[in-house]
């Protein structure tokens, strides 16, 4: 288990473009991953989520902290492996970031309504529907597992901001 580098877009955006692929076979390396990106999540206390390739694994792995609000923690991550959306609901404006693009913010819209089903960390399959802020922060990390990032969210009369002026936690 160790802290990994984060990728960054200013000077890797190619591998956070970069498709990841379904994990075949759970393994103790596909454990070792999700410790991996435990680790590096908690070394950064403002995010909520991190996926599989923004440390350079393009596999279809993250991880999420769920029960984030403005003035709530959330829990501790969980491992999310090959998940795939079912259903999406309640398409909203938010405000996103990321740790790939740290002090960099924008309204992005996405849906606060989510149908999902995967593996979860133990490789046993789930069946979870995802409101609020869990909706948000899943969707942000299924992005990119397709190499999506949220500048890509961004409506047309969309906001930027370049210092955490909202307080929101990010991803
Ligand atoms: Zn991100």
């Amino acid at each position: 288990m160790s802290v990994r580098p984060i990728v960054l877009f200013k000077t890797n955006e190619t591998e956070l473009r970069q498709k990841s692929v379904k994990v075949t076979d759970f393994t103790s390396d596909t454990l070792a991953l999700i410790a991996d990106l435990k680790d590096t999540l908690r070394h950064h206390p403002n995010g909520i989520g991190l996926a599989a390739p923004q440390i350079g694994v393009h596999q279809r792995v993250a991880v999420v902290c769920f029960g984030a609000t403005k003035n709530r923690k959330p829990g501790p991550p969980i491992g999310i492996v090959n998940p795939v959306i079912v259903e999406t609901n309640r398409e909203l404006l938010d405000c996103d970031g990321c740790l790939s693009l740290p002090g960099l913010y924008a309204d992005t819209i996405r849906p606060h309504s989510l149908h999902l089903q995967g593996l979860d960390e133990s490789g046993k399959p789930f069946d979870w529907t995802l409101e609020g802020m869990n909706a948000v922060v899943v969707h942000h990390e299924l992005d990119h597992l397709d190499g999506v990032l949220f500048i890509d969210r961004v409506p047309p009369n969309g906001r930027y901001y370049t210092d955490d002026e909202t307080g929101d936690v990010f991803v």
